[in-house]
């Protein structure tokens, strides 16, 4: 008989499961905070518990974890966290510290939401691994606790965001069961919905569902015609063109002191124009967001190149001029390709970018930071 994995369950399958057994109601809440809030993988430490239920638990019921089996550290402190999965598939989390910003330091975790990815936007390495599967609600969430696992107890995730291998919207039943668990104050992770952010390439017509999330919205313009945009992101573009896209965002029921925040890759000679920049500021005409810019992580066999600094600048100081707030987004980890767009597999590397006449592949280039 194979044992019930606990941590694959929901609050009220676990409610269920305590039912059946004939244990009393307060047990199921006391199990959810063993998993999510005491992070435990062993049923032995749930100390509260009588010595024989507890054996009888482990008889019938495990807990299921994420491990990572590599870490990758950059240079500039930002990890990359490889956990393989039970079907053997494997997914990457990144952790970007950031000790910048004003108030305090943040300590954010970007998740994985797929296996590679249903879409092909053509400067994202995860698009070319297609769509393997998706993630099931507990291996989101297996990402925060194994990684806050990991830090020792004096770290704190802060801040979460949904932008790391697939699309969310893309797998939203799971995105959003994966939430309620972390953000449950009761007996889940207990984030406030503040600090997670989830990134979408455009799925228009499921952003309704991340309002009902109650999670801040990021959305991946890239492009500013319907031309540009089925070029570089043609699967969703086509399904949901700039014009569907917009009018979607500007019907987004925006929390007072909320706003939307857009991505816009920066891909030399692509969209990175001061005509782009102008027709951006049109765009955006009316809605209450602030810009990412986030100038293009290169990875080996793809042709998009990064804009010079001057340009990325220039940029920035057109969408400023209108008042429109625009940030750079610092490229953080891109010499263990953990940077947004390099995280999936290579199909292979050493091929691709192995000049004529060289003896060894080529290891991944390690880019200098900016
Ligand atoms: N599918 C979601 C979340 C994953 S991508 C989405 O599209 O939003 C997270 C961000 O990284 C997106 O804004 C995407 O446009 C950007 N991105 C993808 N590949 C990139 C690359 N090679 N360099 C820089 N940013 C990239």
């Amino acid at each position: 008989m194979s044992l019930i994995d606990l941590i694959a369950l929901s609050a009220d399958e676990v409610a269920a499961l305590v039912r059946d057994w004939g244990w009393p109601r307060y047990r199921a809440r006391q199990t959810l905070r063993w998993l999510y809030q005491a992070r435990i993988t062993d049923i032995g430490a749930m100390t509260d518990l009588s010595h024989s239920d507890r054996t009888r638990l482990a008889a019938e019921a495990r807990i299921g974890s994420l491990t990572p089996s590599e870490v990758l550290t950059s240079e500039d402190g930002t990890r990359k966290f490889i956990f393989p999965l039970e079907d053997g598939k494997r997914i990457e989390s990144v952790l970007i510290p950031d000790t910048s910003s004003r108030s305090h330091d943040r300590l954010t975790l970007c998740l994985s939401t797929q296996v590679g990815c249903s879409l092909d936007c053509t400067f994202c390495l995860t698009g070319q691994m297609g769509l393997q599967r998706n993630l099931s609600a507990h291996e989101i969430v297996g990402q925060v606790l194994a990684v806050q696992r990991v830090l020792d107890s004096e770290h704190h995730l802060t801040n979460l965001v949904l932008m790391g291998m697939g699309e969310p919207l893309a797998n939203a039943a799971a995105v959003a069961e994966a939430i309620h668990r972390l953000t449950n104050q009761t007996w889940g992770v207990g984030f406030s919905p503040r600090r997670i952010t989830l990134s979408t390439a455009g799925l228009s017509s499921r952003l309704k569902q991340v309002a009902r999330m109650g999670v801040n919205l990021a959305v991946s313009l890239n492009a500013t015609t319907n031309e540009q945009r089925n070029r570089l992101m043609p699967a969703v573009n086509k399904a949901y063109p700039l014009e569907t896209l917009l009018a979607a965002c500007r019907t987004f029921p925006l929390k007072p002191r909320r706003r939307l925040t857009f991505e816009y890759v920066l891909l030399a000679g692509a969209n990175d124009t001061e005509q782009d920049a102008a027709r951006l500021v049109k765009l955006m005409r009316g809605l209450r967001c602030k810009i990412n810019l986030i100038p293009f992580n290169e990875f080996p066999g793809n042709p998009h190149r990064r804009p010079s600094d001057e340009r990325v600048l220039r940029f920035q100081a057109i969408l400023t001029r209108h008042g429109l707030e625009a940030y750079i987004r610092k490229s953080k980890g891109r010499d263990i390709l953990g940077a947004c767009g390099q995280l999936g597999t290579l199909p292979d590397a050493s091929v691709l970018v192995r000049p004529p006449g060289t003896q060894s592949p080529s290891p991944i280039p390690i880019h200098s930071h900016a």
